[in-house]
């Protein structure tokens, strides 16, 4: 496809949904930041690209990168067969996974199978929400953001949350909630990827701009950044 005048193509348009801390969140100022947010920026200038971010709800992530409204996403987004049938990854540069959310005092969820028959938030269009799905009996309510389905288990309001393991222990540390815990056992092994619409000029640039910070230490020092390690 052509590219305009005014879509010059050293401009990466990236889309992302900015409520999923530390990954990707709201700085206080205004404007976006993050994990993904400082990884994005540091592939683009190994790269000689510029980043203009658009914020998109997570289930219009991939719709607008079949749209070609966006070059590119960055969003904790799992790579999975299913996506793959219809957006590219980058190699993948995280892995997270799922864990499930309850109240502190609650003793009875240990795993998928005590969720049968509970009540269960998540955000839409995640894997979490895949996951919740086959569970027997379970009612699932989907929510926008993961912050609005953990304020919802705080409240009462559904009984458990599935939802990546990193941003569910960032959540509890960072506002001190007290009232709700990870239980012991990780569900899933998942990779993120960077996702592009398919057969994108841009996959070999991110690519090589994502292996070239990976071994200079500029991913080591974000990761260090976010994640205190
Ligand atoms: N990793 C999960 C997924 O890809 C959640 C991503 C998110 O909520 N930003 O579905």
């Amino acid at each position: 496809h052509s590219t305009s005048i005014a879509q010059s193509q050293n401009v990466l348009r990236v889309g992302t949904e900015p409520a999923f801390p530390p990954f990707e969140f709201q700085a206080p100022g205004g404007g976006l930041q993050g994990f993904d947010i400082d990884l994005m920026q540091a592939i683009a200038q190994a790269e000689g690209l510029r980043v203009e971010f658009q914020s998109l709800p997570f289930d219009g992530l991939i719709p607008a990168l079949q749209a070609r409204t966006v070059d590119a996403a960055i969003s904790s987004m799992t790579i999975t067969a299913e996506r793959q049938q219809t957006v590219d990854f980058s190699r993948p540069y995280f892995k997270a996974g799922l864990a499930i959310a309850v109240r502190a005092n609650n003793t009875n969820t240990t795993d998928l199978a005590s969720l049968q028959n509970q009540t269960i938030g998540v955000q839409i269009g995640t894997t979490g929400a895949e996951t919740a799905r086959k569970i027997p009996g379970a009612t699932i309510r989907t929510f926008d953001s993961a912050p609005l389905a953990l304020q919802a288990l705080l409240n009462g309001n559904v009984s458990a949350v599935i939802n990546d393991a990193p941003v569910t222990l960032y959540a509890i540390k960072a506002n001190n909630l007290t009232g709700i815990k990870v239980t012991s056992q990780l569900l899933t092994e998942e990779f993120y990827g960077v996702a592009m619409p398919k057969n994108s000029p841009n996959l070999d640039r991110i690519n090589a701009g994502l292996t070239r910070i990976l071994s200079n230490g500029t991913y080591d020092q974000i990761y260090r950044k976010w994640f205190n390690a």
